[in-house]
């Protein structure tokens, strides 16, 4: 793992405007919720338009429906007998299962997933 300066990224202009709308979405939850689904379909458009990659716990906390950021006031968890979780979103309705394992990482969160650190400066 090395960290470098300052190199040049390919669509970085997009992957600012993605960030911006992401935060924009998580800020607005709850609050707006129309306007927050707008983000996040904003950011879903842009990320397909410029066929960016985002990371899979950013996919894990929005709504695969609406967009919306999932927060404790926008979404309900609950836990089946079968250890499952679901998590209902509650603007839309639209209900994600998942299974319950303490042991389960995503590839993203594992150290050797980390190729290379790169220092994004603003000029
Ligand atoms: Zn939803």
């Amino acid at each position: 793992m090395s960290v470098k300066k300052a190199k040049t990224i390919h669509n970085k202009e997009v992957f600012q405007r993605v960030n911006f709308l992401l935060q924009a979405n998580k800020l607005m939850a709850g609050k707006n919720n129309s306007l927050a689904c707008y983000y996040g379909s904003l950011m879903k458009q842009l990320q397909k338009k410029s066929v960016l990659k985002i990371d899979s716990s950013i996919k894990r906390d929005l709504c695969k429906r609406c967009s919306i950021f999932l927060t404790p006031t926008t979404s309900e968890i609950s836990v089946t007998e079968e250890s499952l979780g679901i998590i209902k979103c509650n603007r839309c309705g639209y209900e994600k299962k998942y299974p319950i394992n303490d042991y389960y990482k995503l590839w993203s969160e594992e150290k050797e997933s980390i190729v290379e650190e790169v220092i994004i400066t603003c000029d």
